[in-house]
């Protein structure tokens, strides 16, 4: 374990035991967006003993200590990743699924706006649409949707 994980961790007086790092570490090297799922399955390719619930207790306690970051992306899809300095936001694909990263100077004038006309301050923003490839494939509002080309959406699915 590496990053101020290993000292956040030990002043708080988190014992570091193997799952836990283990844990961090695929989150680590993965370099992206992972369900619990995911994680739990890399983890175990080292540590088969670990269960998807000592990953899921232990993504909490990353969380909390603010190490890493969940991102809610739909009723029944979390991501965890580790968590960076610069704050962003995330745009989800309906079509493939895929996550890409967006961040304060791609919003333009939004997060000054939201500030100045309602006094809001945007920690954290997560958009669904259509990733480029998708939209030129047809998906909705595509390059191709407007001359009628099938919709759907079964296209980007191996
Ligand atoms: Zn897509
Ligand atoms: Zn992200």
């Amino acid at each position: 374990m590496s990053h101020h994980a290993t000292r956040t961790l030990q002043e708080l007086g988190y014992r570091l035991t193997p799952q836990r790092t283990l844990v961090w570490d695929a989150l680590r090297e993965a370099g992206g967006h992972l369900g619990a799922e995911e994680i739990c399955a890399r983890v175990q390719t080292r540590f088969p003993n670990v269960n998807i619930s000592t990953v899921y207790r232990t993504l909490e306690l990353l969380v909390e200590l603010g190490l890493v970051r969940e991102t809610v992306l739909g009723s029944d899809r979390r991501y965890y990743e580790v968590e960076e300095e610069v704050p962003h936001h995330h745009l989800v694909c309906d079509g493939c699924g895929r996550v890409l990263h967006v961040h304060n100077e791609d919003l333009g004038g939004l997060t000054a706006g939201l500030l100045r006309n309602q006094g809001f301050r945007l920690r954290e923003m997560t958009a669904f649409g259509y990733c480029r490839e998708c939209a030129a494939a047809g998906g909705p509002h595509g390059d191709r949707a407007a001359d009628g080309a099938e919709g759907g959406g079964d296209h980007a699915h191996p």
